[in-house]
């Protein structure tokens, strides 16, 4: 029988997520003001549902950090924006999957908060509240301000390429993302991958199998895809 592993690195328990261009259609060019001002602009990504089902079922939890500054802009309302979230959470509810909370930023630039990414001010908060530890999680987002915003809080990096920013543009950016990934899915299938590779390696090495064996750095480990757990 299989004993939880306490030992060694931290098993992963908490990803953060942006929410345009991750879990739903960026909303730039084809809506209203280019936000999602209203439910029927909300449209879910492919795979989105399976992904956070399988985040949840292996026990890691999930939270939304989002720049909303059209609310400021005066593009919609508070209310709305609560709206389209709750309908947003119950559709996520129907399809097995669970968000801990969602984080958004209702301020433009000008507001000069400290919440907008790609300052860290919502990272931050939300990272206290579920007492992460930022350098054990990653930011996963479609944008340069999430990367930045990640970094700069120590998180490892990952850009899905399902939103408003190509590869092209994102190679240009003087900030790297960690890792890169077609969409949300592919993310989730490649941690958990790598999650299982973790544990196995430390089950091994408490067993004895391996002598002395160190885990290889990330970059280092093959990509592997596209297995349901
Ligand atoms: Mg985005
Ligand atoms: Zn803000």
């Amino acid at each position: 029988m299989r004993r939880p592993v306490r030992r060694g690195k931290k098993r992963l328990d908490i990803v953060f997520i942006d929410r345009d261009g991750v879990i739903n259609k960026d909303p730039g060019g084809w809506t209203e003001y280019s936000y999602v001002t209203k439910w029927k602009d909300f449209k879910f990504l492919p795979g989105v549902f399976q992904a956070l089902r399988l985040l949840n079922r292996n026990g890691i939890k999930v939270v939304i950090i989002s720049n909303q500054a059209g609310v400021n802009k005066g593009y919609f309302t508070r209310d709305e924006l609560n709206e389209v979230t709750s309908r947003m959470l119950d559709e996520i509810n129907k399809n097995g999957g669970k968000i801990e909370e969602v984080y958004y930023c209702i301020h433009k630039r000008e507001d000069n908060c400290n919440c907008r990414k790609p300052k860290p001010g919502m990272l931050e908060a939300a990272a206290r509240k579920f007492s992460a530890d930022p350098r054990k999680t990653y930011f996963i987002g479609d944008s340069e301000v999430d990367v930045q915003a990640g970094y700069s809080l120590g998180m490892r990096t990952i850009f899905v390429r399902s939103g408003k920013t190509t590869v092209d543009e994102m190679s240009k950016w003087v900030l790297k993302p960690d890792y890169v990934f077609a969409d949300l899915l592919e993310t989730v299938k490649w941690l958990l991958a790598k999650e299982r590779r973790k544990t196995d390696r430390a089950h091994k090495r408490r067993e004895g199998v391996i002598k002395g064996a160190v885990d290889a750095p990330a970059e280092d480990l093959p990509e592997e895809t596209g297995e349901e757990v």
